[in-house]
């Protein structure tokens, strides 16, 4: 390779060192859960997307392992050639019934999932209207479709119905807006029934991307729809959070909408089919979250236990309901310097900094699940306090 295109990369590489911006991974040596084993400690962990505590389920782990035995390691095929089993057939059967929906197509991820579905449904004389805080890949997905973009700012009703009225004046066939049902660096839920409402005065489909909130809110955890009361005519989630946090996404809508991603959806046509095992845990996954009330109510006990702990020891946190609990720190470093101390305390977090969130908004993002403890809990507020208090944050 070039020498000088590697000095290019090193010149990157050090400018985003030099800004406090490296993300450095650790290394877990053990399953994912409430306590995870990082260099020979045992760290209670706030940072992961385990809602449920389903990632190192025993019956998960069981109907992964049976599978692994019953239909082999691999699919060595995309879907439509050769790698459909019953168990991919199950698992979108079940999917979408769980969110209540017609049907449901499989993704390798959710990534995927929303890589395939603007490019497929919508063409150049379509609209898409996309909160300006939806997830990486949906961004990416709507770049990839031809149809026209407008955006507005996050969760800002006003400004969703001028973008609504500007796609009609210029003349768009079909409008689809699009939403994070919770929007993952803030824990803010979407306000559904007003884009509801809004999607039905002007006649356009409503899309919500559920992956922070499938399995853990709303009634049996039917995700932010069933959460809100509003009705959402196409969701896509993955299963690699709540749902056993392994791999995998989906879309689930009418049949018309499933049928044509089936036969078009790049992601989909052009990427292996999951694996048995991971299909057949997720299935197990959904079981579970279905009928979880205890886990969802720990769940909740401990996001009010946490807040409130956090609160009292003086720490900026966005407010809200969810699981997703920011502790706002401002400028990355700081954020940096709060995530060392608190490792140093044995609680694991991440801090989340610019390109991630805007500039001057870095956060550490804590997370609840229930497969913490209420002593996990106390003991994370403990550190947090002592951190906050040694580095003048609090
Ligand atoms: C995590 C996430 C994704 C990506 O899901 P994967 O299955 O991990 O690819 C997409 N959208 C949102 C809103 C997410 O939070």
């Amino acid at each position: 390779m070039q020498p000088q295109f590697l000095d290019h990369l090193r010149a990157e590489l050090s400018a985003i060192d030099a800004a406090g911006l490296t993300k450095r991974e650790r290394l877990i040596t053990g399953p994912q859960g409430g306590r995870i084993p990082v260099g020979g400690r045992q760290m209670v962990n706030l940072c992961a997307n385990n809602y449920l505590g389903l990632a190192n389920h025993a019956e998960i782990v069981q109907a992964a392992s049976k599978a692994i035995h019953q239909y082999g390691f691999g699919m060595a095929s995309v879907r439509f050639i050769c790698g459909t089993q019953d168990l991919h057939r199950q698992l979108e059967e079940a999917t979408a019934a769980y969110v209540g929906q017609d049907d449901s197509i499989l993704f390798a991820a959710c990534f995927d999932a929303n890589g395939g579905l603007f490019e497929t449904l919508l063409g150049p004389d379509d609209a898409i209207i996309s909160d300006a805080l939806n997830h990486a890949s949906i961004i990416d997905g709507v770049r990839l479709s031809k149809a026209r973009r407008y955006r507005y700012a996050t969760s800002d009703m006003d400004e969703l119905e001028t973008q609504l009225k500007l796609a009609d004046t210029e003349g768009a066939r079909f409008k689809l807006i699009i939403t994070d049902g919770v929007f993952s660096m803030d824990g803010y839920v979407a306000k559904l029934p007003e884009i509801r409402a809004l999607a039905d005065k002007y006649g356009a489909i409503l899309a919500v991307d559920d992956c922070h909130a499938t399995g853990h809110l709303g009634p049996q955890g039917r995700g932010t729809a069933a959460l809100t009361g509003a009705h959402v005519d196409i969701v896509t989630g993955t299963f690699g959070k709540t749902l056993g946090g392994a791999m995998g996404g989906f879309i689930a809508g009418p049949q018309p909408v499933i049928d044509l991603l089936r036969q078009r959806a790049r992601p989909y046509l052009f990427s292996n089919a999951l694996a048995p095992a991971v299909a057949a845990g997720a299935l197990k996954a959904l079981e579970i979250a279905e009928a979880a009330d205890d886990r969802r109510a720990t769940l909740m006990r401990h996001t009010q236990r946490f807040r409130a702990g956090l609160t009292t020891a003086g720490f900026d946190l966005l407010p809200g309901a969810t699981p997703i609990i920011p502790v706002m720190l401002g400028e990355a470093q700081r954020a940096q310097h709060l995530a060392a101390a608190l490792d140093r305390r044995g609680v694991y977090v991440a801090g989340f900094f610019f390109p991630v969130v805007p500039k001057g908004k870095a956060r550490i993002r804590t997370q609840m699940s229930a497969a913490l403890t209420d002593t996990d809990i106390d003991f994370a507020i403990g550190a947090f306090t002592e951190a906050g208090r040694e580095l003048a944050i609090i």
